[in-house]
């Protein structure tokens, strides 16, 4: 258990601001150290203004699934955020400035012994380092239908991925696949819905997605309202299409 020696160094190190990365098992320990610390923290915090004159933060986040963004503040120290991944582009670093790596002692041994440990094994890639995600809505009819979507992804150079009912409801793709509020928070560049309403729930985890394409047959749909490209057609007529024109242009 890292918290109570991470939480040790930050109590000598006094920093003003502590970032933690926004990963499932981060995120978890921040709220953690947070605590121990007694002091507040901004999760999924997506931006962030410093004041360069008393080093208060100012943080933003979605909250309401995405409808709207909150500004937050922390009036304790350090001001602790959580930052989901790909949030910021890799930075170049700063001329010759150099940080500095520690390694901090191991945590002291509890009464649990690690026996054994394995890499999980992923039944399916992470969509959020995607480039190009190829999303699959409830307006796919059958599971084999999946073969088409399959297709296409391939001959883009795409991940596949869902809405949720797809994958809890339908179980057709892993649960890691699934995006939005409750799954994953993506950022490809170009996202392509297929059969896709564009519920708050679902659209929240495409906010930051470069381009957002979506076909679907009703012309009312509210994923048509964040689109950058809509095209309103019956994904059965439209996708072999697509797939034939990309063969073409990319000469697969
Ligand atoms: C607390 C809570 C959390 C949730 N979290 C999430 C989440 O994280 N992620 C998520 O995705 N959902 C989430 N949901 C569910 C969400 O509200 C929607 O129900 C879900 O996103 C809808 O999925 P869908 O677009 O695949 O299906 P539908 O809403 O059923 O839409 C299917 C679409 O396909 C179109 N269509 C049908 N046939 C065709 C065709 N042949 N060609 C073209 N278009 C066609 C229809 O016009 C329709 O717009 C959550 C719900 C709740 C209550």
């Amino acid at each position: 258990d890292y918290v109570p020696v991470i939480t040790e160094e930050v109590r000598q190190g006094d920093p003003d601001l502590f970032l933690v990365a926004g990963t499932p098992r981060l995120k978890e320990m921040a709220a953690r150290m947070a605590a121990r610390l007694d002091t507040g923290l901004c999760s999924g915090c997506l931006s962030l203004k410093i004041d360069a004159v008393d080093k208060s933060v100012s943080m933003e986040r979605l909250v309401y699934g995405g409808a709207a963004v909150q500004t937050v503040t922390c009036s304790t120290r350090p001001q602790m955020a959580t930052i989901p991944p790909r949030t910021y582009g890799i930075a170049v670093a700063p001329g010759k400035r150099e940080g500095q790596i520690r390694e901090l002692a191991a945590p002291s041994a509890g009464k649990m012994k690690i026996i054994d440990r394995k890499p999980r094994t992923r039944q399916s890639v992470d969509i959020t380092e995607a480039r190009i995600l190829v999303c699959v809505g409830r307006g796919l009819e059958n599971q084999q239908d999946m073969q088409m979507v399959q297709e296409l992804a391939e001959v883009m150079g795409a991940e596949i991925a869902c809405t949720r009912p797809i994958a809890e409801e339908m179980h057709w793709l892993p649960e890691e696949t699934y995006i939005g509020i409750s799954g994953k928070q993506v950022k490809p560049d170009l996202y392509i819905g297929l059969g896709v309403s564009g519920q708050i729930q679902h659209v929240s985890g495409i906010r930051d997605a470069r381009v957002i394409c979506a076909i679907n047959r009703d012309e009312n749909a509210p994923i048509f309202e964040v689109s950058d490209l809509g095209l309103v057609g019956d994904i059965y007529t439209v996708l072999p299409e697509m797939i034939k024109q990309f063969k073409q242009a990319l000469k697969k």
